[in-house]
Parts: structure tokens; sequence; C-alpha cells
């Protein structure tokens, strides 16, 4: 390039490199935003249908969307959260408000929770059985009560006080779900290659701020009155704008037992653990094999989406440009 050049022409070259470097750092930069959803754990993409496939990718690419309106115009990540899970508990493709599972019962009891990094709020409900959106009574748990869960009738009451939208247990029933119960599953100790179908939301916004939410049907011919891990903060669901934001899917016992959620948050604290690291030691050494995955993202905007199932249904966006939508496996 010297020969070509000459040595004024390179050292004008380095010049202007140095001029436009100097430009470009005296504007102001625009954080980051960043993204990701799943649809539920534990699916095998090979035994979907084709209209079930691309059902699938749609409202997780819709659900994408939605989220990145949100955050690119510098949206809070909390309303991200809540109003991609909104979109996913609406279509009965998933395993959450339309489209839940039945419970040994032949009913409908839904678990959902969402969780502020800003300060740690959080709210949850559990055995829901008459809220269109599970997710937004939870949320509304962590504004309006001094309390962080609400189970059974009593947050079926809280949502008639709320005026959240109400439904019958109908609403929730697909012909999908009602086959699955028919043949009388039985409640899965370890999850294969069933579609599974919970849904979570991790977000980080503009202002740094991190939140998670998952919601559920549970799973399916689960004992009435039975809680997984959605509903549990710590166990399904944690955001800390210290370190990360988490939601989880797979055999709500075991994230239960293991405070998965926290523990992803504990190993960035404690032991420094990039998030890469504790999500991959707790999907792959703490839980068994074929029990679940997660999807997370830190305060710097990095996206994990694992599983130690055969599939996950996921998505990611950030403002640098990523988009993605995965069924099934790696
Ligand atoms: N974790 C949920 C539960 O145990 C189920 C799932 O993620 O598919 O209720």
């Amino acid at each position: 390039m010297m020969t070509f050049l000459g040595r004024a022409g390179f050292l004008l070259l380095i010049g202007f490199a140095a001029l436009s470097d100097a430009s470009s750092a005296a504007e102001p930069q625009k954080a980051g935003y960043a993204l990701a959803l799943h649809g539920g754990a534990g699916d095998n993409a090979a035994k979907l249908s084709p209209e079930e496939r691309q059902g699938r990718e749609a409202t997780l690419r819709k659900g994408l969307e939605i989220g990145i309106e949100i955050l690119e115009r510098g949206g809070a990540s909390l309303d991200a959260v809540e109003q991609v899970i909104r979109h996913l508990e609406d279509d009965p493709h998933f395993n959450a408000g339309r489209g839940a599972v039945f419970n040994a019962d032949g009913g409908h009891e839904l678990d959902a929770s969402i969780m502020d990094g800003r300060d740690k709020s959080c709210g949850a409900v559990a055995g829901v059985r008459m809220v269109k959106n599970p997710i937004s009574l939870a949320r509304l748990v962590m504004t309006e009560t001094r309390h962080v869960l609400l189970a059974g009738p009593g947050a079926d009451r809280f949502a008639k006080e709320m005026n959240v939208e109400q439904v019958e247990q109908d609403y929730f029933t697909t012909p999908f779900q009602l086959e699955r119960f028919q043949r009388k599953a039985k409640p899965p100790a370890k999850e294969q290659d069933k579609h599974m179908g919970t849904v979570g939301c991790v977000a980080l916004d503009r202002r740094g701020n991190l939140a998670a939410g998952t919601s559920t049907g549970g799973v399916t011919n689960k004992k009435f009155g039975r809680v997984g891990d959605s509903p549990i903060v710590g166990a399904g669901t944690y955001a800390d704008n210290n370190t990360c934001a988490v939601s989880c899917t797979g055999v709500g016992e075991y994230f239960i037992r293991h405070a998965i959620a926290h523990d992803v948050h504990a190993r960035m604290a404690y032991l420094d653990a990039s998030l890469e690291g504790a999500v991959r030691h707790v999907l792959h050494e703490t839980l068994e094999p074929n029990t679940g995955g997660l999807i997370a993202v830190d305060k710097s905007g990095r996206i994990v989406l694992d599983f130690n199932t055969v599939g996950m249904s996921r998505a990611a966006a950030d403002s640098t440009g990523r988009y993605e939508v995965q069924l099934g496996g790696k």
C-alpha cells in the first residue's frame, strides 16, 4: 500500500482514519437491546406437521417483532416481556393461555411469573382457571399488591377485582391438547420428545434494564393443584440488572429442586461465571439429561438459548441485527 500511495498519502490516510474515529466517538452511542423467547423445551421438530411447524414459527417471529418494536424505540424490557408473552399465550400452538394442557381432572390450571431486574420486584400467579393472560395478572400482583405469588381461586378473584379479561375454561381447550389428554398421557418424569410448549421471554432494554417472564399450562395430566417452576421466582424465572434475566422450561420439579434460574444468576454473581458458563453448568451438570432448557440474556446483551432435551422452540434478536427463529434441535 505504501508504494501505491506514497508516504504522504499513507499518512493522510492514517490521519483521516483517526479523524473519523474521533468524530464517531463524539457521537452519542445508542445503547443496545437484546431479546429472546422460547416456546418450550422437549419437542422434536421432525415430529411436527408442516402446518404446526409453520404456525409455531410464525408465532415466534411475530413475538420477536412485538418485542423488537418496543425495545427499538426505547421501551421498557418489562413491557416487551409482558407483550411478547401475551402474544404467545393467545396463540393455540403453545402450552400457555389458549392451548394449555389438561390436568388430571380434565381442566386447565395456569401458572405465570414476571420479574423486574431493576429492583427484584416480581409477581406470580399459580393455578388460575379463568384468566386469559396470566402474565398480565402476574404483573399486577407485582405492581398492585404487597405480595409475590397469588394462587388458585384467590388469584382468579384478584383478576376480577383488577378487571383483567376473564374467560371460561373452554377457551383454553384445543383439539391437540384434548387428544393428548384422551390418550391419558402419564405425567412425564423426563421429557424426550413431547411438545411441552411453555413460553417465556427475557429482554435487555436500552436503559440497561433486564426483565424475565414465563407462562405455562404445566405438564399434561398433572395432579390437580400441582404447581411447577414457571410461577416460582428463582426456579423458572429470575432477573437482576447486575447479572442476567432467565426464563426456564422443562420438568418443573427439577427446576424447583435446583432453583435453576437463580443458580444461573448466582454463578455469575458469586463465581464470576460468564452467562454461557453458568447456563452450561446448570443444564448439563446440575440437571439430568432430557429435563429442559432455558433462555437468558446478560447485562451486556449476550444471549444464550440452551437445552438438554431433543429440542426447544426459540428465537432471539438484538440491536446489532441478530435475528433468528429455530424449532427443534441444535
Ligand atoms: N416447566 C413447566 C412446568 O413444569 C412445563 C414446561 O416448561 O413445559 O410446569
